[in-house]
């Protein structure tokens, strides 16, 4: 039996820094599945499909040649990781994370990242479809407005200037994209404990989900 913790919850709340933040601490694996919708679209976008053909994005995901080393994604060999944090390959993403057929080719490749000794997934859907038996699921939220100041910092730190109001402006229409799409919508599990990590810093997160783990 191989635990795994979810955490979901809207775009820049800081699902992946808290999952690598207790990851690290158990000594267990991470599985960030949004970047599994950014690789799909970025393989769509230079394969030439459109983000509206289903069935080719289904093919794209099902066919994706993909390796992972900690951090690093590598498709079809080149280091993409940097790629795949543009804006605009979230967008994408987000615009074709609402095809089903695209989320069920996506599907396998999510459970094999659990493995020995366990895994914190994070993502939209992590406990509500891929890990609904978790022992224990997080729903994590942040205000919009704390959720466009960290993309706008994160961005700055790459060097990237950002205009505060279009990001929050693109983060909410993502969020709603995600809210309300039929398939595998963003919302919490039913025995998801909420962590509104507005005020928090990054350590007390941590050390909280640590201790709901160890309860
Ligand atoms: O978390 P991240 O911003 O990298 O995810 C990019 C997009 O992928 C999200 O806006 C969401 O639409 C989609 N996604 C999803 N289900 C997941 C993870 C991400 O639909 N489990």
């Amino acid at each position: 039996h191989i635990p795994v913790i979810t955490i979901d919850g809207p775009t820049a709340s800081g699902k992946g820094t808290l999952a690598a933040g207790v990851a690290a601490r158990l000594g267990w694996h991470t599985l960030d599945s949004g970047s599994l919708y950014r690789v799909s679209a970025l393989a769509a976008r230079r394969a030439g499909v459109a983000p509206d053909d289903e069935a080719g994005l289904a093919r794209v995901a099902a066919g994706l040649n993909l390796r992972f080393e900690g951090t690093s994604v590598f498709l079809d060999g080149a280091d993409v990781t940097d790629v795949l944090r543009e804006e605009a390959v979230g967008t994408m993403a987000s615009q074709i994370s609402v095809w089903p057929a695209l989320r069920a080719a996506l599907y396998e490749l999510q459970c094999s990242f659990r493995r020995l000794p366990g895994l914190v997934a994070d993502g939209r859907d992590m406990g509500t479809v891929i890990f609904p038996a978790a022992p224990l699921k997080i729903f994590l939220t942040a205000s919009a407005a704390a959720r466009a100041e960290r993309r706008h910092r994160q961005l700055l730190e790459r060097g990237i200037s950002a205009n505060l109001d279009s990001l929050r402006a693109d983060l909410e229409a993502r969020d709603e994209r995600d809210r309300h799409r039929a398939t595998a919508p963003l919302k919490p599990a039913e025995d998801a404990l909420e962590l509104d990590n507005s005020g928090m810093t990054v350590v007390e997160s941590v050390e909280l989900v640590l201790d709901w783990w160890l309860q």
